[in-house]
């Protein structure tokens, strides 16, 4: 096990590390992160140390991404637990700023992203994007990473940062990484934590629905009769609601009228008990 794995809190202290390695030639990879750490984290940390010399991860529950509504304060966190994780996958260097170290008294600034947060998670939770894209702006210039390294679980992030990264020309290259998921289908998510054991039964339902969606697109299905289909499945087994179900363009996240050979991305939002789940799968 790793004996070298440093957190650090400051800005200041993190521009120390990072200068440091920079000065010997070292290449970064930064992993952002929320904490409460599971597989699917850790294999964008090994993902990291594939591709660069050093992978750093932050830990960092952003509370401009939370609406008043939503579960920031009962978002799970468990610091000790996620080091002792990141040391086992031989992580570099922890960035866990406090709220008032990211955020100083008088911070006033905020990135709007623009059409790729339209629709699906923007409908839904109008302030989330912006929020992500301002917290990932600022970990990008307080880290200086050479490469940054996103699940596609949260598919929708992924395609309004690249959109941010190419329209500021941050310099650096935004990676995808695939979702990692339980044997039963379900993408591994901290918001797991809250389902109770029932619900856990019903939850691998999502991505099985998806699945079978996504083959019915890919054989020229009409796409709004299985998506409604989809939902009905996903009723009468237990979800409490569907929030969304779309096929989208795989790139741009714009609607499609009907599949035509290019690449396609479903994407959905549901709710089991109290927990919101998301899941996206390719298509076409
Ligand atoms: P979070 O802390 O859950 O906001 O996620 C931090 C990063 O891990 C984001 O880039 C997520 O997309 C990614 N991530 C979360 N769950 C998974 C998963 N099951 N497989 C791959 N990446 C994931």
């Amino acid at each position: 096990m790793s004996k070298s794995l440093k957190t650090v809190r400051t800005v200041k202290e993190l521009r120390k590390h990072v200068a440091k390695w920079r000065a010997d030639g070292k290449s970064m990879a930064l992993v952002p992160t929320m904490g409460a750490l599971h597989d699917g984290h850790l294999g964008l940390v090994k993902l990291a140390k594939k591709k660069a010399d050093k992978a750093i991860v932050s830990i960092f529950v952003n509370p401009t991404q939370f609406a008043p509504t939503e579960d920031l304060s009962r978002y799970p966190r468990d610091e000790a637990g996620d080091l002792q994780k990141l040391e086992s996958v031989d992580a570099d260097l922890v960035w866990a700023p406090d709220v008032a170290e990211m955020y100083p008294e008088g911070f006033s600034t905020a990135i709007a992203p623009g059409s790729a947060a339209e629709g699906l998670e923007g409908a839904i939770r109008p302030h989330h994007f912006g929020g992500v894209a301002t917290v990932c702006c600022k970990l990008f210039s307080q880290v200086t990473p050479d490469i940054a390294i996103f699940g596609e679980k949260d598919y929708q992030q992924l395609i309004v940062l690249r959109q941010m990264v190419r329209d500021l020309n941050l310099p650096l290259k935004l990676i995808g990484a695939p979702t990692r998921r339980a044997k039963d289908g379900l993408a591994l998510s901290s918001r797991n934590a809250y389902l109770s054991e029932a619900e856990r039964a019903i939850a691998p339902e999502l991505h099985a629905a998806l699945a079978a969606l996504s083959a019915e697109v890919g054989s020229g299905a009409d796409i709004a009769a299985g998506i409604a289909n989809a939902k009905v499945r996903l009723l009468t087994v237990g979800f409490a609601s569907v929030d969304y179900i779309e096929v989208r363009d795989a790139e741009t996240l714009q609607p499609i009228e009907r599949a035509d050979g290019r690449p396609l991305r479903i994407l959905a939002a549901v709710r089991l008990g109290k927990t919101r789940l998301i899941d996206n799968v390719s298509a076409g």
